[in-house]
């Protein structure tokens, strides 16, 4: 392939960080095309192309494997077998490999456990026999219980004290495997994002700090206001895990930082993230664009970033504010084409950027704006 042959880009998935991809990719000149099973995908509205189609249906597939070069997908719950079964013929990345420890809990802290990244302690449980039995060695009256697949934004979980009864909870998840943790009393949650191409270069950006108001992410500080030493291990070991799949793409490491310090690695997201989003605005090459980059076989860039930010999801009604967003210095709007404002469904964001390390707080700036975004805490 010359330098200069014109790229398409597959995505599956065509929700708002698809959408994201696309608009990154297509300042590189790359076209996208999306397959989603939602005829009212907002990625649809900046796609070269569209496919609807269940994930299964074998001739869709085909016919988007013909029509592109390089596959991603943007969200993790699509089938592994579809995923299999395109990457025979074309390269989709992050492969199975990723995707399949990401849909899974317990393969998920066991790869982490297994590479010598700290997580909280933890147990593959099934039944309220094995909760009981982790908490008797554990002598622990306290554990959160977590659905092993299709678990978001605090969905498929719950916890478990004295007084109530495991077995109804499971019960009422529907499901058959789960994992039992150990509740982490941490003073706040950070995450890392680490972008990798194909010959190996991987970069990350500054750990950043997350807020999260009814298990949604509210708001995203970045950098964190943490020590240099806690930033460089939560990109150390994002840049490890990164380096163990062979990443090829984008991912994101989210961890608990406890009150003594220590950090422990709760969850992957094996594509970009909303802890990301801060980059649009702040960095020179974005989380989408390093995606879209490695993903196309293109070197990632450079992830330097030139402001502070902070991020804020618009989250049903909030979005209702633009007029105040649009003429208010500072402020990048960002929104996702969302038809239905649903109580709880993300449907933009803001940035607002400041001088990097100048010591102007952001986000004490950023809870004037409580008045328009209740979730922020002023
Ligand atoms: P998750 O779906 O695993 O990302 O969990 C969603 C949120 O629940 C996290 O961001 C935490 O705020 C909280 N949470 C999850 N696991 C634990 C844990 N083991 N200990 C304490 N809080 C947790």
């Amino acid at each position: 392939m010359s330098e200069h042959h014109k790229k398409i880009l597959g995505i599956l998935g065509g929700g708002q960080l698809g959408r994201m991809t696309a608009l990154a990719a297509a300042r590189l000149g790359i076209e996208c095309v999306i397959f989603c099973d939602d005829k009212n995908a907002p990625a649809f509205q900046v796609a070269k192309t569209s496919i609807i189609a269940d994930y299964t249906n074998k001739q869709a597939l085909d016919q988007f494997a013909a029509q592109v070069d390089y596959i991603t997908y943007e969200f993790e719950n699509i089938p592994i077998d579809t995923v299999r079964y395109l990457q025979k013929h074309k390269p989709v990345h992050p492969d199975d490999r990723l995707l399949e420890i990401a849909q899974h809990r317990v393969r998920e802290k066991q790869f982490l456990n297994d590479i010598g990244i700290p997580t909280t302690r933890w147990a593959a449980v099934q039944n309220a026999k094995d909760i009981e039995k982790a908490l008797r060695d554990w002598e622990a009256k306290r554990a959160i219980v977590k659905t092993c697949r299709f678990g978001y934004d605090g969905k498929g979980q719950a916890v478990i004290e004295p007084d109530n009864d495991p077995a109804g909870i499971l019960r009422g998840f529907k499901a058959k495997d789960f994992i039992l943790e150990d509740i982490v009393e941490f003073s706040f949650e950070i995450s890392v994002i680490v972008a990798r191409d194909k010959l190996g270069q991987s970069v990350t950006y500054p750990s950043v700090l997350n807020q999260h108001s009814n298990h949604i992410l509210s708001k995203t500080i970045a950098p964190a206001p943490i020590s240099e030493e806690l930033d460089r291990k939560a990109r150390d070991m994002a840049e490890l895990l990164a380096g163990s799949v062979d990443l090829i793409g984008v991912l994101a490491l989210e961890f608990f930082v406890t009150p003594m310090g220590e950090i422990l690695a709760n969850e992957i997201a094996p594509r970009p993230h909303n802890s990301g989003h801060w980059t649009m605005d702040a960095c020179t090459v974005c989380q989408f664009e390093q995606h879209a980059r490695a993903v196309c076989a293109y070197p990632v860039g450079d992830p330097a970033r030139h402001s502070d930010a902070v991020m804020i999801n618009l989250i049903g009604k909030d979005a209702e504010k633009i007029g105040y967003f649009l003429e208010t210095p500072g402020i990048a709007l960002h929104l996702y084409g969302k038809e239905d404002c649903r109580d709880g469904r993300k449907m933009g964001h803001i940035n607002i950027t400041g001088p990097k390390d100048q010591g102007v707080d952001l986000d004490e700036q950023s809870k004037a704006l409580a008045h328009y975004i209740p979730h922020i805490k002023s």
